[in-house]
Protein backbone atom coordinates (compact mmCIF):
# COMPACT_ATOMS: atom_id res chain seq x y z
CA UNK A 1 0.00 0.00 0.00
CA UNK A 2 1.17 3.46 -0.61
CA UNK A 3 0.24 6.60 0.52
CA UNK A 4 -0.46 10.73 0.08
CA UNK A 5 -2.57 12.85 1.13
CA UNK A 6 -6.29 12.84 0.48
CA UNK A 7 -7.73 16.11 -1.51
CA UNK A 8 -11.12 14.63 -2.90
CA UNK A 9 -13.16 11.89 -0.80
CA UNK A 10 -14.15 8.73 -2.79
CA UNK A 11 -13.10 5.36 -3.13
CA UNK A 12 -11.70 4.62 -6.82
CA UNK A 13 -10.68 1.42 -8.79
CA UNK A 14 -9.31 1.98 -12.51
CA UNK A 15 -6.39 1.15 -14.73
CA UNK A 16 -3.31 3.94 -15.03
CA UNK A 17 -2.84 6.13 -17.11
CA UNK A 18 0.80 8.05 -16.60
CA UNK A 19 1.13 11.32 -17.41
CA UNK A 20 5.01 11.74 -18.16
CA UNK A 21 6.61 14.72 -19.44
CA UNK A 22 8.96 13.39 -21.90
CA UNK A 23 12.91 14.64 -21.58
CA UNK A 24 13.35 13.62 -25.48
CA UNK A 25 17.20 14.53 -26.55
CA UNK A 26 17.57 15.28 -30.33
CA UNK A 27 20.61 13.59 -31.61
CA UNK A 28 22.37 14.81 -35.03
CA UNK A 29 23.46 12.43 -37.11
CA UNK A 30 23.43 11.50 -40.85
CA UNK A 31 21.73 8.72 -42.82
CA UNK A 32 22.50 6.72 -45.92
CA UNK A 33 19.32 6.03 -47.08
CA UNK A 34 17.73 9.31 -47.42
CA UNK A 35 14.66 7.97 -49.37
CA UNK A 36 13.77 5.61 -46.71
CA UNK A 37 13.78 8.66 -43.75
CA UNK A 38 11.77 10.42 -45.77
CA UNK A 39 9.04 7.19 -45.47
CA UNK A 40 10.03 7.30 -41.62
CA UNK A 41 9.13 11.02 -41.43
CA UNK A 42 5.77 10.35 -43.32
CA UNK A 43 4.58 7.49 -41.70
CA UNK A 44 4.61 9.43 -38.30
CA UNK A 45 3.22 12.32 -40.01
CA UNK A 46 0.60 10.16 -41.24
CA UNK A 47 -0.33 8.90 -37.83
CA UNK A 48 -0.69 11.96 -36.44
CA UNK A 49 -2.91 13.29 -38.98
CA UNK A 50 -4.96 9.78 -38.90
CA UNK A 51 -4.94 10.21 -34.72
CA UNK A 52 -6.07 14.00 -35.67
CA UNK A 53 -8.85 13.05 -38.03
CA UNK A 54 -10.13 10.78 -35.23
CA UNK A 55 -10.85 13.36 -32.80
CA UNK A 56 -12.27 15.67 -35.85
CA UNK A 57 -14.77 13.13 -36.65
CA UNK A 58 -15.74 12.61 -32.88
CA UNK A 59 -15.70 16.12 -31.74
CA UNK A 60 -18.74 18.53 -32.07
CA UNK A 61 -18.81 22.46 -31.68
CA UNK A 62 -16.21 24.88 -30.96
CA UNK A 63 -13.80 21.77 -30.59
CA UNK A 64 -14.26 20.52 -34.14
CA UNK A 65 -13.93 23.64 -35.47
CA UNK A 66 -10.67 24.05 -33.40
CA UNK A 67 -9.25 20.57 -34.36
CA UNK A 68 -10.30 21.04 -38.33
CA UNK A 69 -8.05 24.16 -38.29
CA UNK A 70 -4.77 22.11 -36.61
CA UNK A 71 -5.96 19.03 -39.30
CA UNK A 72 -5.68 21.73 -42.31
CA UNK A 73 -1.86 22.61 -40.79
CA UNK A 74 -0.63 18.79 -40.37
CA UNK A 75 -2.24 18.63 -44.02
CA UNK A 76 -0.75 21.60 -45.67
CA UNK A 77 2.31 21.09 -47.64
CA UNK A 78 4.56 23.96 -46.86
CA UNK A 79 4.40 22.32 -43.17
CA UNK A 80 7.26 20.00 -44.11
CA UNK A 81 8.99 21.78 -47.64
CA UNK A 82 12.08 22.27 -45.15
CA UNK A 83 12.10 18.54 -43.24
CA UNK A 84 12.03 16.55 -46.05
CA UNK A 85 14.97 18.69 -48.17
CA UNK A 86 16.51 18.45 -45.00
CA UNK A 87 16.74 14.71 -45.23
CA UNK A 88 16.66 14.65 -49.40
CA UNK A 89 19.52 17.48 -49.58
CA UNK A 90 21.48 17.09 -46.64
CA UNK A 91 21.10 13.59 -45.59
CA UNK A 92 19.92 14.28 -41.78
CA UNK A 93 18.15 11.71 -39.88
CA UNK A 94 14.38 12.12 -39.64
CA UNK A 95 14.60 13.85 -36.08
CA UNK A 96 16.92 15.85 -36.40
CA UNK A 97 15.18 17.25 -39.84
CA UNK A 98 11.59 17.87 -37.99
CA UNK A 99 13.31 19.78 -35.27
CA UNK A 100 15.07 22.11 -37.42
CA UNK A 101 12.29 22.14 -40.44
CA UNK A 102 9.56 22.81 -37.85
CA UNK A 103 11.03 25.25 -35.95
CA UNK A 104 12.17 27.78 -39.35
CA UNK A 105 8.29 27.42 -39.60
CA UNK A 106 7.51 27.92 -35.73
CA UNK A 107 9.47 30.85 -35.89
CA UNK A 108 8.53 32.30 -39.16
CA UNK A 109 4.72 32.74 -37.62
CA UNK A 110 6.51 33.71 -34.77
CA UNK A 111 7.82 36.86 -36.13
CA UNK A 112 4.12 38.01 -37.42
CA UNK A 113 3.58 39.46 -34.21
CA UNK A 114 -0.08 38.61 -34.41
CA UNK A 115 -2.01 36.95 -32.17
CA UNK A 116 -3.85 34.64 -34.39
CA UNK A 117 -0.62 33.53 -35.87
CA UNK A 118 1.21 33.31 -32.28
CA UNK A 119 -1.58 30.65 -31.79
CA UNK A 120 -0.75 28.85 -35.06
CA UNK A 121 2.71 28.86 -33.94
CA UNK A 122 2.37 27.28 -30.91
CA UNK A 123 -0.15 24.43 -32.82
CA UNK A 124 2.56 23.80 -34.92
CA UNK A 125 4.98 23.23 -31.91
CA UNK A 126 2.57 20.80 -31.05
CA UNK A 127 2.41 19.21 -34.27
CA UNK A 128 6.20 18.77 -33.80
CA UNK A 129 6.24 17.00 -30.43
CA UNK A 130 3.70 14.48 -31.72
CA UNK A 131 5.53 13.64 -34.52
CA UNK A 132 8.51 13.10 -32.68
CA UNK A 133 7.09 11.27 -30.30
CA UNK A 134 5.46 8.69 -33.17
CA UNK A 135 9.14 8.47 -34.51
CA UNK A 136 10.54 7.66 -30.78
CA UNK A 137 7.16 5.36 -30.82
CA UNK A 138 6.39 6.97 -27.80
CA UNK A 139 2.63 6.49 -27.05
CA UNK A 140 1.17 9.66 -26.56
CA UNK A 141 -2.02 10.45 -24.40
CA UNK A 142 -4.86 12.30 -25.28
CA UNK A 143 -6.14 14.00 -21.61
CA UNK A 144 -9.48 14.76 -22.81
CA UNK A 145 -10.30 11.33 -24.41
CA UNK A 146 -9.51 8.68 -22.22
CA UNK A 147 -10.19 5.21 -21.61
CA UNK A 148 -13.41 4.28 -19.28
CA UNK A 149 -12.57 3.94 -15.29
CA UNK A 150 -8.95 5.61 -15.96
CA UNK A 151 -6.84 6.53 -12.75
CA UNK A 152 -4.64 9.32 -13.31
CA UNK A 153 -0.96 9.00 -12.45
CA UNK A 154 1.29 12.49 -12.83
CA UNK A 155 3.54 14.59 -11.60
CA UNK A 156 1.08 17.51 -11.13
CA UNK A 157 -1.57 17.95 -13.14
CA UNK A 158 -1.82 21.46 -14.15
CA UNK A 159 -4.77 23.47 -13.79
CA UNK A 160 -5.03 23.90 -17.81
CA UNK A 161 -4.83 20.19 -17.82
CA UNK A 162 -7.57 19.41 -15.25
CA UNK A 163 -9.46 22.15 -17.54
CA UNK A 164 -9.36 19.73 -20.31
CA UNK A 165 -9.53 16.64 -18.70
CA UNK A 166 -12.29 13.70 -19.53
CA UNK A 167 -13.84 13.60 -15.93
CA UNK A 168 -16.24 11.09 -17.27
CA UNK A 169 -13.67 8.56 -17.26
CA UNK A 170 -11.60 9.50 -14.53
CA UNK A 171 -12.33 7.10 -11.35
CA UNK A 172 -9.19 8.85 -9.55
CA UNK A 173 -6.35 11.40 -9.71
CA UNK A 174 -3.09 10.38 -7.95
CA UNK A 175 -0.26 13.41 -8.35
CA UNK A 176 3.53 13.68 -6.47
CA UNK A 177 2.91 17.61 -6.77
CA UNK A 178 -0.13 19.54 -5.34
CA UNK A 179 -1.88 21.28 -2.09
CA UNK A 180 -5.55 20.77 -0.62
CA UNK A 181 -6.25 24.38 -2.48
CA UNK A 182 -4.89 23.93 -5.79
CA UNK A 183 -7.25 24.15 -8.33
CA UNK A 184 -6.77 20.46 -9.37
CA UNK A 185 -7.92 19.30 -6.29
CA UNK A 186 -11.02 22.06 -6.07
CA UNK A 187 -12.09 20.58 -9.82
CA UNK A 188 -11.45 17.22 -8.27
CA UNK A 189 -14.04 17.71 -5.85
CA UNK A 190 -16.40 19.41 -7.84
CA UNK A 191 -16.57 16.37 -10.39
CA UNK A 192 -16.60 14.38 -7.03
CA UNK A 193 -13.53 12.41 -8.39
CA UNK A 194 -11.09 10.74 -5.73
CA UNK A 195 -7.88 12.71 -5.68
CA UNK A 196 -4.30 11.84 -3.90
CA UNK A 197 -1.49 14.21 -4.11
CA UNK A 198 1.91 14.56 -2.70
CA UNK A 199 2.88 10.82 -3.59
CA UNK A 200 6.46 10.53 -3.94
CA UNK A 201 7.63 8.78 -7.29
CA UNK A 202 4.57 7.69 -8.54
CA UNK A 203 4.94 8.22 -12.02
CA UNK A 204 8.03 5.55 -11.18
CA UNK A 205 5.87 3.78 -8.90
CA UNK A 206 2.65 2.93 -11.24
CA UNK A 207 3.01 1.86 -14.87
CA UNK A 208 0.29 2.23 -17.72
CA UNK A 209 -1.90 -0.50 -17.61
CA UNK A 210 -1.77 -0.41 -13.33
CA UNK A 211 -4.95 -2.07 -11.41
CA UNK A 212 -5.35 0.56 -8.66
CA UNK A 213 -7.92 1.56 -6.26
CA UNK A 214 -7.53 4.46 -4.17
CA UNK A 215 -9.03 5.98 -1.13
CA UNK A 216 -9.24 9.64 -1.20
CA UNK A 217 -10.30 10.39 2.19
CA UNK A 218 -7.13 8.62 3.73
CA UNK A 219 -4.51 8.85 1.19
CA UNK A 220 -4.57 4.95 0.51
CA UNK A 221 -3.44 3.53 -2.38
CA UNK A 222 -3.29 0.30 -3.74
CA UNK A 223 -1.61 -1.57 -6.43
CA UNK A 224 -3.32 -4.63 -7.38
CA UNK A 225 -5.70 -4.72 -4.43
CA UNK A 226 -6.22 -8.00 -3.06
CA UNK A 227 -9.64 -9.57 -2.72
CA UNK A 228 -10.07 -8.63 0.99
CA UNK A 229 -8.82 -4.77 0.34
CA UNK A 230 -11.13 -4.72 -2.56
CA UNK A 231 -13.88 -5.76 -0.32
CA UNK A 232 -12.97 -3.71 2.21
CA UNK A 233 -12.90 -0.31 -0.38
CA UNK A 234 -16.16 -1.45 -1.82
CA UNK A 235 -17.76 -1.41 1.69
CA UNK A 236 -16.83 2.18 2.28
CA UNK A 237 -17.55 2.95 -1.39
CA UNK A 238 -21.13 1.30 -0.07
CA UNK A 239 -21.36 3.61 3.16
CA UNK A 240 -20.37 6.54 0.94
CA UNK A 241 -23.17 6.35 -1.12
CA UNK A 242 -25.88 5.64 1.70
CA UNK A 243 -24.14 8.95 3.42
CA UNK A 244 -25.20 10.79 -0.06
CA UNK A 245 -28.65 9.06 0.13
CA UNK A 246 -29.47 10.16 3.35
CA UNK A 247 -28.64 13.96 2.65
CA UNK A 248 -31.32 13.26 0.17
CA UNK A 249 -33.83 14.81 2.40
CA UNK A 250 -31.98 18.03 2.41
CA UNK A 251 -32.53 18.62 -1.21
CA UNK A 252 -36.34 19.92 -0.80
CA UNK A 253 -34.97 22.53 2.15
CA UNK A 254 -33.75 25.74 2.38
CA UNK A 255 -31.05 26.29 4.59
CA UNK A 256 -31.63 27.77 8.12
CA UNK A 257 -30.25 27.62 11.66
CA UNK A 258 -32.32 25.81 14.22
CA UNK A 259 -33.75 28.89 15.06
CA UNK A 260 -34.50 29.93 11.88
CA UNK A 261 -32.04 31.88 10.72
CA UNK A 262 -31.53 32.05 7.04
CA UNK A 263 -28.17 31.94 4.83
CA UNK A 264 -27.67 31.47 0.99
CA UNK A 265 -26.18 28.52 0.02
CA UNK A 266 -24.95 28.58 -3.40
CA UNK A 267 -22.14 26.67 -5.97
CA UNK A 268 -18.78 27.19 -7.12
CA UNK A 269 -18.57 25.88 -11.15
CA UNK A 270 -15.81 25.92 -13.30
CA UNK A 271 -17.44 25.75 -16.64
CA UNK A 272 -21.43 25.39 -17.63
CA UNK A 273 -21.55 21.47 -17.37
CA UNK A 274 -20.92 22.14 -13.54
CA UNK A 275 -24.98 23.15 -13.63
CA UNK A 276 -25.67 20.00 -13.63
CA UNK A 277 -24.24 18.72 -10.54
CA UNK A 278 -25.40 22.41 -8.99
CA UNK A 279 -29.00 21.43 -9.77
CA UNK A 280 -28.54 18.09 -8.67
CA UNK A 281 -27.87 19.04 -5.26
CA UNK A 282 -30.01 22.11 -5.04
CA UNK A 283 -27.70 24.87 -4.74
CA UNK A 284 -29.78 28.04 -4.28
CA UNK A 285 -27.67 29.77 -7.37
CA UNK A 286 -24.15 29.96 -8.75
CA UNK A 287 -21.93 32.15 -5.93
CA UNK A 288 -18.64 31.72 -8.13
CA UNK A 289 -18.43 30.90 -11.26
CA UNK A 290 -14.61 30.42 -12.40
CA UNK A 291 -15.09 32.05 -15.93
CA UNK A 292 -11.22 31.92 -16.31
CA UNK A 293 -11.86 28.13 -16.97
CA UNK A 294 -13.34 28.98 -20.29
CA UNK A 295 -10.47 30.55 -21.34
CA UNK A 296 -8.02 27.41 -20.24
CA UNK A 297 -10.01 24.86 -22.47
CA UNK A 298 -9.25 26.42 -25.41
CA UNK A 299 -6.55 27.01 -27.76
CA UNK A 300 -7.47 30.54 -28.73
CA UNK A 301 -9.33 33.67 -26.53
CA UNK A 302 -13.04 32.92 -26.22
CA UNK A 303 -14.75 35.01 -28.66
CA UNK A 304 -17.90 37.18 -27.03
CA UNK A 305 -20.21 35.09 -29.03
CA UNK A 306 -19.09 31.40 -27.31
CA UNK A 307 -18.51 33.34 -23.87
CA UNK A 308 -21.90 34.92 -24.26
CA UNK A 309 -23.23 31.09 -25.01
CA UNK A 310 -21.61 29.63 -21.71
CA UNK A 311 -22.69 32.33 -19.62
CA UNK A 312 -26.45 32.36 -21.28
CA UNK A 313 -26.47 28.63 -20.57
CA UNK A 314 -26.23 28.90 -17.17
CA UNK A 315 -28.03 32.14 -16.44
CA UNK A 316 -31.08 29.95 -18.46
CA UNK A 317 -30.64 26.65 -16.54
CA UNK A 318 -30.24 28.33 -13.11
CA UNK A 319 -33.60 30.77 -13.72
CA UNK A 320 -34.27 33.58 -11.55
CA UNK A 321 -31.81 32.21 -9.27
CA UNK A 322 -28.62 34.25 -8.77
CA UNK A 323 -25.54 33.55 -10.49
CA UNK A 324 -21.87 35.41 -9.90
CA UNK A 325 -20.02 35.27 -12.50
CA UNK A 326 -16.03 35.86 -11.94
CA UNK A 327 -14.63 38.73 -14.50
CA UNK A 328 -11.28 36.29 -15.81
CA UNK A 329 -8.78 35.68 -12.65
CA UNK A 330 -6.16 34.28 -14.51
CA UNK A 331 -2.30 33.58 -13.36
CA UNK A 332 -0.87 32.23 -10.57
CA UNK A 333 -1.61 28.53 -10.89
CA UNK A 334 -3.53 29.01 -13.96
CA UNK A 335 -1.74 29.38 -16.72
CA UNK A 336 -3.19 29.92 -20.46
CA UNK A 337 -0.43 29.85 -22.73
CA UNK A 338 -2.07 32.12 -25.52
CA UNK A 339 -1.66 35.03 -23.89
CA UNK A 340 2.17 34.48 -23.40
CA UNK A 341 2.54 35.61 -19.89
CA UNK A 342 5.94 36.96 -19.13
CA UNK A 343 7.39 34.25 -16.58
CA UNK A 344 7.41 36.14 -13.24
CA UNK A 345 9.58 35.19 -9.79
CA UNK A 346 6.55 35.62 -7.92
CA UNK A 347 3.18 35.07 -10.11
CA UNK A 348 1.00 35.09 -6.91
CA UNK A 349 1.98 38.33 -6.41
CA UNK A 350 2.22 39.68 -10.20
CA UNK A 351 -0.02 40.69 -13.41
CA UNK A 352 -3.15 38.46 -12.87
CA UNK A 353 -6.77 38.77 -12.28
CA UNK A 354 -7.92 42.25 -12.29
CA UNK A 355 -4.86 44.12 -13.15
CA UNK A 356 -4.24 41.97 -16.19
CA UNK A 357 -7.34 43.10 -17.37
CA UNK A 358 -7.55 46.64 -16.82
CA UNK A 359 -4.26 46.41 -18.46
CA UNK A 360 -5.99 44.70 -21.34
CA UNK A 361 -9.13 46.39 -21.99
CA UNK A 362 -9.94 45.02 -25.05
CA UNK A 363 -9.73 41.64 -23.57
CA UNK A 364 -11.67 42.81 -20.56
CA UNK A 365 -14.74 44.20 -22.72
CA UNK A 366 -15.22 41.44 -24.31
CA UNK A 367 -16.06 39.60 -21.74
CA UNK A 368 -17.78 42.09 -19.69
CA UNK A 369 -19.81 42.82 -23.05
CA UNK A 370 -20.71 38.55 -23.14
CA UNK A 371 -21.87 38.92 -19.78
CA UNK A 372 -24.12 41.78 -19.81
CA UNK A 373 -25.81 40.15 -23.09
CA UNK A 374 -26.18 37.08 -21.13
CA UNK A 375 -27.84 39.13 -18.58
CA UNK A 376 -30.69 39.25 -20.11
CA UNK A 377 -31.68 35.82 -19.74
CA UNK A 378 -31.39 34.83 -16.24
CA UNK A 379 -29.81 36.64 -13.00
CA UNK A 380 -26.70 37.40 -13.12
CA UNK A 381 -24.07 39.95 -11.26
CA UNK A 382 -20.75 40.40 -12.27
CA UNK A 383 -18.07 39.78 -9.24
CA UNK A 384 -14.00 41.73 -10.14
CA UNK A 385 -11.12 39.13 -8.60
CA UNK A 386 -7.61 40.28 -6.62
CA UNK A 387 -9.01 43.89 -5.89
CA UNK A 388 -6.69 45.18 -3.58
CA UNK A 389 -7.92 48.94 -3.89
CA UNK A 390 -10.76 51.51 -4.56
CA UNK A 391 -9.33 52.80 -7.80
CA UNK A 392 -9.21 49.07 -9.25
CA UNK A 393 -12.82 48.59 -7.96
CA UNK A 394 -13.87 52.48 -9.53
CA UNK A 395 -11.70 51.42 -13.00
CA UNK A 396 -13.39 47.88 -13.69
CA UNK A 397 -16.97 49.31 -12.90
CA UNK A 398 -15.96 52.76 -15.57
CA UNK A 399 -15.47 49.88 -18.34
CA UNK A 400 -18.79 48.22 -17.17
CA UNK A 401 -20.27 51.08 -17.86
CA UNK A 402 -18.22 51.93 -20.90
CA UNK A 403 -19.77 48.62 -22.46
CA UNK A 404 -23.28 49.03 -21.24
CA UNK A 405 -23.40 52.12 -23.36
CA UNK A 406 -21.55 50.56 -26.51
CA UNK A 407 -24.61 47.90 -26.36
CA UNK A 408 -27.31 50.72 -25.72
CA UNK A 409 -25.96 52.28 -28.74
CA UNK A 410 -26.12 48.72 -30.39
CA UNK A 411 -29.49 48.47 -29.33
CA UNK A 412 -28.58 45.19 -27.34
CA UNK A 413 -30.87 44.19 -24.54
CA UNK A 414 -29.29 43.23 -21.06
CA UNK A 415 -30.20 44.05 -17.21
CA UNK A 416 -29.47 47.78 -16.64
CA UNK A 417 -29.13 46.95 -12.92
CA UNK A 418 -26.82 44.13 -13.26
CA UNK A 419 -25.28 43.74 -9.72
CA UNK A 420 -21.25 44.19 -9.42
CA UNK A 421 -19.54 42.66 -6.46
CA UNK A 422 -15.72 42.21 -5.36
CA UNK A 423 -13.53 39.40 -4.33
CA UNK A 424 -12.31 39.54 -0.57
CA UNK A 425 -9.08 37.56 -1.01
CA UNK A 426 -6.04 40.18 -0.76
CA UNK A 427 -6.02 41.73 3.35
CA UNK A 428 -5.72 45.07 1.88
CA UNK A 429 -9.10 44.94 0.84
CA UNK A 430 -10.76 43.56 3.70
CA UNK A 431 -8.82 46.40 5.84
CA UNK A 432 -10.52 48.92 3.16
CA UNK A 433 -13.91 46.85 3.62
CA UNK A 434 -16.13 50.36 4.75
CA UNK A 435 -15.01 51.83 1.86
CA UNK A 436 -15.44 49.50 -1.04
CA UNK A 437 -18.68 48.41 0.56
CA UNK A 438 -20.09 51.85 -0.68
CA UNK A 439 -19.01 51.45 -4.01
CA UNK A 440 -20.14 47.76 -4.92
CA UNK A 441 -23.24 45.63 -4.26
CA UNK A 442 -21.59 42.66 -2.57
CA UNK A 443 -18.46 40.87 -1.16
CA UNK A 444 -17.34 37.31 -1.77
CA UNK A 445 -14.49 36.31 0.62
CA UNK A 446 -11.65 34.13 -1.43
CA UNK A 447 -10.00 32.61 1.58
CA UNK A 448 -7.68 30.30 -0.68
CA UNK A 449 -5.86 33.39 -1.48
CA UNK A 450 -6.87 35.26 1.47
CA UNK A 451 -4.99 33.06 3.59
CA UNK A 452 -1.61 32.66 1.13
CA UNK A 453 -1.84 36.24 1.52
CA UNK A 454 -2.14 37.19 5.21
CA UNK A 455 0.22 34.44 6.31
CA UNK A 456 2.78 34.49 3.08
CA UNK A 457 2.46 31.21 2.15
CA UNK A 458 1.86 29.66 -1.37
CA UNK A 459 -1.40 27.96 -1.38
CA UNK A 460 0.17 25.13 -3.26
CA UNK A 461 3.64 24.83 -1.70
CA UNK A 462 3.90 21.66 0.45
CA UNK A 463 6.66 22.35 1.92
CA UNK A 464 5.09 25.68 4.41
CA UNK A 465 1.53 23.92 3.93
CA UNK A 466 1.58 23.38 7.67
CA UNK A 467 1.59 27.59 7.98
CA UNK A 468 -1.22 27.99 5.49
CA UNK A 469 -4.13 27.72 7.78
CA UNK A 470 -7.44 29.27 7.94
CA UNK A 471 -7.54 29.12 12.03
CA UNK A 472 -4.74 31.69 11.73
CA UNK A 473 -6.55 34.45 13.92
CA UNK A 474 -5.31 37.38 11.78
CA UNK A 475 -7.54 35.52 8.87
CA UNK A 476 -10.26 35.28 11.26
CA UNK A 477 -10.13 38.90 12.01
CA UNK A 478 -9.62 39.62 8.22
CA UNK A 479 -13.23 37.60 7.96
CA UNK A 480 -14.78 39.31 10.14
CA UNK A 481 -13.75 42.86 9.10
CA UNK A 482 -14.59 42.03 5.52
CA UNK A 483 -18.54 40.97 7.09
CA UNK A 484 -18.50 44.00 8.86
CA UNK A 485 -17.85 46.57 6.34
CA UNK A 486 -20.22 44.55 3.94
CA UNK A 487 -22.80 45.52 6.54
CA UNK A 488 -22.02 48.47 7.34
CA UNK A 489 -23.36 49.62 3.98
CA UNK A 490 -26.11 47.25 4.01
CA UNK A 491 -24.52 44.54 1.12
CA UNK A 492 -24.34 41.00 1.74
CA UNK A 493 -21.41 39.21 2.32
CA UNK A 494 -20.33 35.88 1.20
CA UNK A 495 -17.36 33.33 0.60
CA UNK A 496 -16.30 31.14 -2.34
CA UNK A 497 -13.03 30.21 -0.99
CA UNK A 498 -13.20 26.14 0.19
CA UNK A 499 -13.13 27.49 4.10
CA UNK A 500 -17.53 27.91 3.21
CA UNK A 501 -17.32 24.79 3.00
CA UNK A 502 -14.99 23.22 5.99
CA UNK A 503 -16.95 21.43 8.99
CA UNK A 504 -15.38 22.92 11.36
CA UNK A 505 -15.49 26.62 10.11
CA UNK A 506 -19.01 26.95 9.61
CA UNK A 507 -20.09 27.02 12.73
CA UNK A 508 -17.89 30.27 13.11
CA UNK A 509 -18.40 31.41 9.74
CA UNK A 510 -22.92 31.50 11.09
CA UNK A 511 -21.51 32.95 14.04
CA UNK A 512 -19.51 35.91 12.61
CA UNK A 513 -22.56 36.86 9.98
CA UNK A 514 -21.68 35.29 6.92
CA UNK A 515 -24.65 35.49 4.48
CA UNK A 516 -23.97 33.26 1.77
CA UNK A 517 -21.64 30.38 1.78
CA UNK A 518 -20.40 28.84 -2.01
CA UNK A 519 -18.93 25.90 -2.37
CA UNK A 520 -18.03 22.72 -4.99
CA UNK A 521 -21.50 21.63 -5.48
CA UNK A 522 -21.42 17.99 -3.92
CA UNK A 523 -20.26 20.05 -0.70
CA UNK A 524 -23.80 21.27 -0.19
CA UNK A 525 -26.03 19.12 1.42
CA UNK A 526 -23.88 18.38 3.94
CA UNK A 527 -23.63 21.60 4.66
CA UNK A 528 -27.20 22.53 5.01
CA UNK A 529 -27.36 20.04 7.34
CA UNK A 530 -24.80 21.07 9.40
CA UNK A 531 -25.99 24.63 8.99
CA UNK A 532 -29.82 23.02 10.18
CA UNK A 533 -27.77 21.82 13.90
CA UNK A 534 -26.60 24.60 14.30
CA UNK A 535 -28.03 27.57 17.02
CA UNK A 536 -27.25 31.35 15.93
CA UNK A 537 -26.65 32.31 19.19
CA UNK A 538 -24.23 30.13 20.13
CA UNK A 539 -22.53 30.59 17.41
CA UNK A 540 -21.68 34.02 17.95
CA UNK A 541 -21.16 33.30 21.48
CA UNK A 542 -18.76 30.53 19.53
CA UNK A 543 -17.35 33.62 17.61
CA UNK A 544 -16.59 36.26 19.92
CA UNK A 545 -14.52 33.75 22.09
CA UNK A 546 -12.45 32.51 19.11
CA UNK A 547 -12.12 36.50 18.08
CA UNK A 548 -9.67 36.96 21.01
CA UNK A 549 -7.59 33.93 20.56
CA UNK A 550 -3.89 34.54 19.35
CA UNK A 551 -3.44 30.99 17.90
CA UNK A 552 -4.06 28.90 15.74
CA UNK A 553 -3.78 25.65 17.05
CA UNK A 554 -5.70 27.05 20.06
CA UNK A 555 -8.95 27.92 17.46
CA UNK A 556 -8.44 24.67 15.88
CA UNK A 557 -8.69 23.20 19.02
CA UNK A 558 -12.31 24.65 19.92
CA UNK A 559 -13.82 24.43 16.77
CA UNK A 560 -13.10 20.27 17.35
CA UNK A 561 -14.48 20.78 20.55
CA UNK A 562 -17.38 22.60 19.74
CA UNK A 563 -18.19 20.22 16.50
CA UNK A 564 -18.16 17.13 19.16
CA UNK A 565 -20.50 18.47 22.01
C1 LIG B 1 -10.22 32.10 -3.46
O1 LIG B 1 -9.13 32.66 -3.65
O2 LIG B 1 -10.62 31.75 -2.34
C2 LIG B 1 -11.11 31.81 -4.59
C3 LIG B 1 -12.33 31.37 -4.41
O3 LIG B 1 -10.63 31.97 -5.85
P1 LIG B 1 -9.60 30.95 -6.54
O4 LIG B 1 -9.52 29.72 -5.68
O5 LIG B 1 -10.11 30.69 -7.89
O6 LIG B 1 -8.32 31.74 -6.53
MG1 LIG C 1 -8.63 33.59 -5.53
Amino acid sequence: MFKGKGVSVGIGFGTAVVLKEQERKIEKTTVDEPEKEIIRFKDALKQVEEDTQQIVDSATGTEKEIMSAYLMIIQDPTLTVETENAISNLKYNAEYAVDIGFNSVIQLFESMDDEYMAGRARDIADIKNRVLAKLANEETINISKLPENTIIVATELTTSDTAKLDFKNVSGIISEIGGTNSHTSIMARTHAIPAITRVEDATKIFRNGDKIAINGSTGEIFLNPTQEETEQLQKLQKQLKEETEELEKYKKLDTRTKDDYKVELVANIGTPADIESVIKNSAEGVGLFRSEFLYMDNENMPTEEEQFEAYKKVAEAMGDKPVIIRTLDVGGDKEIKYLHLEKEANPFLGYRAIRLCLDNIAIFKIQLRAILRASAFGNLSIMFPMISSIEELREAKKILEECKKELDGENINYNKNIKTGIMIEIPSAALISVGLATECDFFSIGTNDLIQYTVAVERGNEKISKLYTKYHPAVIKLVKLAIDGAHSANIFCGMCGEAASDELYVPLLVGLGLDEFSMNPNSILKTRKRIGELDRKECEKLANEILIMTSAEEVEKRLKEFADK
